[in-house]
């Protein structure tokens, strides 16, 4: 598999065979979700065709089948991580999800009138509104780690940030505004240095970097299957055992509980007690099959290729006129915001589209960035190891067509 091409590579992605409005479809909105290989497609097809039935609770064989394909997947989750164990790795909606589970679970637990959060200046929405409406809920306030114009967390009045009452600490490791990598070892040291934990949104990382939460010592971790190559509908929050033993449960129903009676119920273990419901079987599956994917593929190799794809669309933006480059970090992953001087970045998304070029035009959920940066949007080309040399070129010549069009 290592010997592959990436032309070979691209071929597993069914949908990149497509023509939109005349044209070879150039996906560059990976950021937003990135696209299946036919082997995900294929193990959705097998699941959904030969082991499709509840988890947890048969003792017909399907249940137990797919109980087992669904508990894999939490093994590869653990491996994907390097977890400590199986307990850590909780199988969420996503990242909004993960994170809503962290602010309210955690947030009810340990966070008291006065208290304190920090949060960074790159934060997604979903990093940010979950910590509003739990704050307001026990009268806690949010501190902020300011940017810098390149879009880099400015980390020198970080120890002052870090208060007597600061409880949390939560930052993104690779913003999906600006596509900047957050130095989040060093967040994470100072952090601990004061036993505050700390919460990493890693839903622009996954796919995009190994990521070893040992290593990096993260208290929580959270991603989404569906910027993973996987399908939508699930994700994963992994948190240290110390603190997800601490925390109470978040949503209530089956499978969280080990016995019910009307005088009162107790909890299920790790990772059940955070997981009512039936989850999203299906789509576990399927990420389960875009972690052998991307593992078969190899971080280190991914990253790389990125990397180049990367470096080439900024050299070649940044050479067009009018063209501004937006978010110009030093380390940076996957993500190419820009604007073109005089045009509105939703009539570049729209002009692109009409060539066939998909990007991301917008706020990026990510409203307060726009707002330090004193844009009201940016348009957003986003890659993956299955964009090749041939997208950056259609990304070029739509953008000279929105040029010659608003004849700027
Ligand atoms: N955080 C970041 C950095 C993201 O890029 C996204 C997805 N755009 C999210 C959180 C939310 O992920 P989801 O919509 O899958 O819950």
């Amino acid at each position: 598999a290592l010997s592959r091409s990436w032309e070979e590579v691209r071929a597993d992605f069914p949908i990149l065979a497509q023509s939109i409005h005349g044209h070879p479809l150039a996906y560059l909105d990976t950021a937003a979700s990135a696209q299946m290989p036919q082997q995900v497609i294929d193990r959705l097809v097998w699941y959904h065709s030969t082991l499709h039935s509840n988890v947890h609770r048969g003792v017909h064989t399907l249940s137990q089948r797919a109980t087992q394909a669904f508990e894999d997947v939490r093994l590869k989750v653990k491996n994907l991580l390097n977890a400590r164990s199986l307990k850590e790795c909780i199988f969420t909606g996503g990242t909004t999800d993960a994170i809503n589970l962290v602010a309210h679970s955690f947030g009810k637990a340990f966070l008291k009138e006065g208290d304190r959060v920090l949060l960074s200046a790159l934060e997604h929405h979903a990093n940010i509104v979950p910590w509003q409406r739990i704050c307001e809920e026990v009268g806690a306030s949010i501190d902020v780690i300011p940017i810098n114009d390149r879009g880099e967390l400015i980390l020198d009045g970080l120890d002052d940030l870090l208060t007597e009452r600061t409880r949390i600490v939560g930052v993104n490791h690779v913003s999906n505004a600006l596509g900047t990598v957050n130095p989040i070892e060093e967040i994470i040291a100072r952090a601990h240095a004061r036993d505050i934990p700390v919460l990493i949104d890693g839903a622009q990382a996954v796919a995009h970097m190994k990521v070893d939460v040992q290593a990096l010592d993260a208290d929580f971790y959270a991603f989404s299957s569906h910027k993973l190559c996987g399908p939508t509908g699930i994700g994963v929050l992994y948190g240290k055992e110390h603190w997800l033993e601490k925390m109470p449960p978040y949503r209530s129903g089956g499978d969280m509980i080990l016995n019910v009676s009307w005088e009162g119920t107790t909890y299920n273990g790790l990772p059940h007690k955070f997981e009512a419901g039936t989850p999203s079987i299906a789509a576990g599956v399927g990420m389960g099959a875009a972690i052998d994917y991307l593992q078969e593929l190899g971080f280190e190799r991914i990253a790389a290729r990125e990397a180049e794809l990367l470096d080439k669309a900024t050299e070649r933006l940044s050479a067009i006129p009018g063209v501004r480059l937006i978010g110009t970090a030093e380390h940076k992953a996957s993500v190419l915001s820009f604007d073109i001087e005089g045009v509105h970045p939703h009539d570049i998304g729209s002009i692109l589209d009409s060539e066939g070029v998909a990007i991301r035009a917008g706020h990026h959920c990510a409203q307060p960035v726009m707002t330090r940066l004193g844009v009201p949007a940016t348009a957003r080309a986003s890659f993956a190891f299955y964009n090749d040399d041939q997208d950056i070129d259609r990304l070029v010549a739509g953008i000279y067509s929105v040029k010659e069009i608003f004849g700027v």
